[in-house]
């Protein structure tokens, strides 16, 4: 079984995503971590970001892991774990070089089906319900309104005591938007069969239960 997301940052997606694999004991799949992973990786090893060649040619001598852990996965790149390294301002405003490779995303779709190959899984990103997994059994849209996902991820930096002004976070969330939704390849897009959900007012719990209902009506559909 596989349960594909996608949506734009901070609509939710993540939290919910390792809710419902905790409960269905399906495999968390994070695909924003690989290509957070990726960036990480340029950076530190000093390369161009611009110059495709050199990123395609670091990707294709990299390991990336994903696993399971109680808070939902551990990243682990090239056999070290970098969950928190991956999650800094300085990877989330270079990741468009990686991300808007189609070579690079070419390989990390062909990694993702791999992994999601091996069990039942939750993936969750941008382009999971368009190119990954387009015949999923249950497809989502997880959205939000800009100023609820701001106002979130404004809430997250400043509980990892991170100092950065809301007017910054709306800044680098509206330029982050535009890259997800016009890139050439894999670009974020709302596909015929997916379920929208709107989270602006909704709870977690609410979301994961209106997640849950639809995939047991798909299931009950299949039997
Ligand atoms: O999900 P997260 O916000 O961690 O993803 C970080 C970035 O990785 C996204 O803004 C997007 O540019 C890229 N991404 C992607 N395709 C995916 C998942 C993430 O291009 N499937």
């Amino acid at each position: 079984m596989i349960i594909a997301i996608d949506g734009p940052a901070g609509s939710g997606k993540s939290t919910v995503a390792k809710i419902i694999a905790s409960k269905r004991g399906l495999l968390y799949i994070d695909t924003g971590a690989m290509y957070r992973a990726l960036t990480l990786k340029a950076i530190r090893n000093g390369l161009d970001l611009s110059d495709s060649k050199s990123i395609l040619s670091m990707t294709k001598d990299t390991s990336l892991e994903l696993k399971p852990a109680s808070s939902g996965i551990r990243v682990f790149l090239d056999g070290k774990d970098v969950s928190d390294a991956i999650r800094t301002p300085e990877v989330t405003n270079k990741i468009f070089y990686v991300a808007d490779d189609p070579q690079v995303r070419e390989i990390m779709v062909v990694l993702q089906r791999k992994i999601a190959g091996r069990q039942d899984s939750i993936l969750e990103g941008r382009d999971i319900t368009s190119v990954v997994f387009p015949d999923a059994e249950s497809k989502f849209y997880i959205d939000a309104s800009f100023e609820e996902r701001c106002k979130r991820r404004w809430q997250d930096f400043k509980n990892k005591g991170m100092d950065i002004s809301l007017e910054q976070v709306k800044k680098d969330l509206a330029e982050r938007d535009y890259r997800d939704k016009n890139r050439p390849v894999g670009a974020l897009k709302m596909v015929s069969g997916a379920v929208y959900i709107d989270t602006s007012n909704l709870t977690i719990d609410e979301v994961v239960d209106k997640i849950l209902s639809v995939i047991t009506l798909a299931q009950d559909a299949r039997q």
